[in-house]
């Protein structure tokens, strides 16, 4: 199945310049989400992971099956003022604007070993802020996975150089 052919790309969005990366007719096709799951699963099954982190709001959407395939639990990394318990905070810089993310302090316990799973991989900040939360946490980030990775912005250069990252699909 050629995943690439089914991302649609949005010129100018969110904002001018930004070509958007949309992975909504890659979820709609009936074996899309079983392809990228599959795909990302066999790439990081080896890490022997505890928890994949997924990052709101599409890191959801990819993270969770990855995490019900590897037998993995899974933690939500949300936006602003969404976790009801007490949290850690990062902030990071998008492609476009900046922002904060949460993860609950009592997510994990220390030396859980985390993958980090997201859709895009642009500039890395929001990847790398989660990797902060996630040592926060006492966690230990075993790798990086990620459905598509805009290589022309060497995102991979912000994320720490001894862990492994993933991408299926690649600008
Ligand atoms: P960054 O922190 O720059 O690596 O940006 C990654 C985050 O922004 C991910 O959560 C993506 O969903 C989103 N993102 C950034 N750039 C794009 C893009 N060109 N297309 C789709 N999503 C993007």
């Amino acid at each position: 199945m050629d995943i690439k052919s089914l991302i649609r790309d949005i010129p100018d969005f969110p904002t001018p310049g930004i070509m958007f990366r949309d992975i909504t007719p890659v979820l709609a096709h009936p074996q899309g989400l079983s392809e990228i799951t599959n795909g990302l699963v066999n790439l990081t099954q080896d890490l022997h992971i505890d928890y994949v982190v997924g990052i709101e709001s599409r890191g959801f959407i990819l993270g969770a099956p990855i995490a019900y395939k590897l037998q993995a639990g899974f933690i939500p990394v949300r936006k602003p003022k969404k976790l009801p318990a007490p949290v850690y905070q990062a902030e990071y810089a998008l492609e476009y604007g900046t922002d904060r993310l949460e993860m609950h302090q009592d997510a994990f316990g220390n030396g859980s070993r985390v993958l980090i799973v997201d859709d895009v991989i642009a500039t890395g900040g929001t990847a790398s802020a989660t990797a902060k939360l996630v040592e926060l946490g006492g966690g230990i980030v075993v790798g990086f996975a990620f459905l598509i990775e805009l290589s022309f912005l060497s995102g991979r250069l912000a994320l720490p150089a001894n862990i492994p990252i993933f991408s299926l699909v690649s600008y």
